[in-house]
Formats: structure tokens, C-alpha cells, sequence
């Protein structure tokens, strides 16, 4: 029986929400993208990355970081794409 190797994508952006006014800020994702901070255009506050949390993409979007996704695709032996 042949397994189907699972694909994992990278996002080419996500949208960081920010936890003050709640809003959806378009972000560009880059290949090494783990950014531990982002300021949001509405409310001008700094968002930091939560303790135990990888950083703002994987703590304020619904998507995770490449570096993240990296790195459970190493362990798994997924395709990264
Ligand atoms: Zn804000
Ligand atoms: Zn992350």
C-alpha cells in the first residue's frame, strides 16, 4: 500500500490580529519568517510574541510561521512547499 506523502505549505502571508483592537493586519511571509514583534497600523501599539509562544505569526494568526512549519516537517518527514 503506497502512503501519500502529506504536503505542508507555506503561507505567502497571513494576517496578524491585533490583540488590542482585534485588527486583521496583512502580513508578508518570507521564507525565515519568525518575527517576535509587529506594530499594528491602527492602534500604533507594539505586539510582542506571548511567553512559550514560537512568535507573532504562529501566536496572532491562524496560520504558523515557515520556520515552524520547517521544522514539523523535519520531524515528520512531510514535503514542505
Ligand atoms: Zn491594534
Ligand atoms: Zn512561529
Amino acid at each position: 500500500m503506497g502512503r501519500k506523502k502529506s504536503i505542508i505549505k507555506i503561507p505567502k502571508n497571513v494576517f496578524l490580529k491585533c490583540p488590542h483592537c482585534s485588527k486583521r493586519n496583512k502580513a508578508i511571509v518570507d521564507i525565515e519568517s519568525c518575527p517576535q514583534k509587529f506594530v499594528c497600523p491602527k492602534c500604533n501599539k507594539e505586539v510582542n510574541t506571548p511567553i512559550a509562544q514560537c512568535c507573532v505569526i504562529c501566536a496572532f494568526s491562524n496560520k504558523r510561521c515557515p520556520r515552524s512549519l520547517y521544522m514539523e516537517a523535519r520531524v515528520k518527514g512531510l514535503e514542505l512547499r
